[in-house]
């Protein structure tokens, strides 16, 4: 499922997985600088949808706030005309997709049409004490409408429900790695070079 003999500085192809407030979308727009890949956050562009009034952004917005899972079918179709953009040619880091099994599936069969695959799978991990800490920071320095602390919960739950299976989903396939999320940004981004081996 994952072609760790396609690892390449230049030619990542990464998942990026891990609850929110990890930590991970900061680690994926470091990694994406340094090796000139495209940062696909499926949470911004979903953003950037609504504050334009989009008609995806009238769809989806009532979720985001709610701290919903915006569905399957629709999140693929956002995903693969992302993928198509001529920034994706050297690589690209998934931050926030997929989100379910049956996304992961999805991705398999829309990369596998274009005769590519996944390089690899970064799960971020944290523990519980400090992931509501670094939610707590957040609530006071980002204004997201999904941040209050009842919908930050909830996106824990729905996490914890639909998200976390994909972990034993992609573990144990080569291109599997798990980054200790604790401590400073520039500690863990050494720490995701290394097991990067770059
Ligand atoms: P994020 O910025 O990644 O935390 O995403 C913010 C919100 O966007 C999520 O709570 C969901 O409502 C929605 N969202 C982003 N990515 C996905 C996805 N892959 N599947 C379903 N909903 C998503």
């Amino acid at each position: 499922m994952i072609d760790a003999q396609a690892v390449d500085k230049y030619d990542f192809r990464l998942v990026f997985l891990g609850p929110p407030g990890v930590g991970k979308g900061t680690q994926a727009k470091l990694l994406a600088k340094k090796c000139g890949i495209a940062h696909i956050s499926t949470g911004e562009m979903l953003r950037d949808a609504v504050s334009r009034g989009t008609d995806l952004g009238k769809r989806v917005e009532p979720l985001i706030a709610a701290g919903e899972y915006v569905s399957d079918e629709l999140m693929c179709e956002v995903v693969s005309e992302r993928l198509k953009r001529e920034d994706c040619a050297r690589g690209f880091i998934l931050d926030g997709f997929p989100r379910t099994v049956a996304q992961a599936e999805m991705l398999k069969s829309v990369l596998g049409e274009s005769g590519i695959s996944l390089s690899g799978v970064v799960c971020f991990d944290l523990l519980r004490e400090d992931l509501q800490a670094r939610l707590e920071a957040r609530r006071s320095l980002e204004a997201r409408a999904d941040d209050s602390v009842e919908v930050q919960l909830h996106r824990l739950e729905v996490y914890n429900e639909k998200t976390a299976p994909l972990i034993a989903y992609y573990e144990g396939a080569s291109g599997f790695i798990r980054v200790n999320g604790s401590g400073e940004v520039d500690d863990v981004f050494n720490r995701l070079c290394c097991a990067l081996s770059i």
